[in-house]
């Protein structure tokens, strides 16, 4: 996926409004009722409705749930990942999030249940034997932000760092979020942890956000375990929604 790309090309970041069916022999049908971009209003609440799903699945909430010292997520982080579901990269993240728990819920690893007009996932005995090992976090931790193929580890003190320590250009954390996605398995799956992936990662998935953001693309990216610089060549300038 290359943000660059999606976010001038797609019309809906959030795939539409979710629609459950449970078909008259029992089984559950999953569909996504696409938006029409005209009305702009059924977009944020599907993706409204996406952030409903991810916030009860994804977000951290108990101290060592996600790795040994991990944090449950604070209400400030809680209310950053809320506007960042709600903008049109983190839309499209959430939604590829949401998409694989709508798969998993037809495939019978969730159960679903309408409590106050919203929907109620439940892991079923399947779910917790196969697949919670491989469950999606985002967690906060003491130490830097990072990510893997499962989770996002956000640094406690992210949201008060302003600037890029060598750079000393502009932080967009909408950017940094959406970059530390790229990392994960919804993003490119080949990434390594080596400055010319890193170059890539910031190209595809936190430039577009920061020029989205009007904040002028990263030049460059410091790794700060070997102290070697990187130049970023941000090639193409669109000028997204
Ligand atoms: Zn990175």
């Amino acid at each position: 996926m290359d943000l660059n790309k999606e976010l001038n090309t797609k019309d809906s970041m959030s795939g539409g409004q979710i629609v459950i069916r449970k078909k008259p022999n029992g089984s559950i049908l999953v569909q996504r009722n696409h938006c029409v971009t005209r009305y702009k209003n059924k977009e944020i609440l599907s993706r409204y409705q996406n952030w409903l799903v991810f916030k009860q699945l994804h977000l951290s909430t108990k101290p060592g749930e996600v790795f040994s010292n991990s944090l449950p997520l604070s209400k400030k982080l809680k209310s950053f990942l809320y506007h960042f579901a709600m903008s049109p990269a983190g839309a499209l993240w959430v939604q590829k999030v949401v998409n694989l728990d709508l798969y998993l819920l037809q495939k019978n690893y969730y159960s679903v249940s309408v409590k106050k007009n919203q929907l109620v996932f439940t892991p079923t005995e399947d779910f917790l034997f196969e697949l919670a090992y491989s469950k999606f976090y985002i967690t906060e931790t003491q130490s830097s932000t990072y990510a893997s193929g499962s989770f996002i580890a956000i640094a406690s003190d992210f949201l008060s760092k302003k600037e890029f320590s060598q750079s000393k250009q502009k932080i967009d954390h909408m950017a940094v979020l959406s970059h530390e996605f790229g990392h994960t398995k919804f993003g490119e799956p080949k990434t390594r942890a080596n400055i010319y992936s890193e170059a890539d990662t910031v190209l595809r998935y936190e430039n577009p956000v920061r020029i989205l953001n009007h904040f002028l693309p990263r030049k460059t990216y410091f790794d700060n375990k070997t102290g070697r610089v990187i130049s970023i060549y941000t090639k193409t300038l669109k000028k997204a929604k």
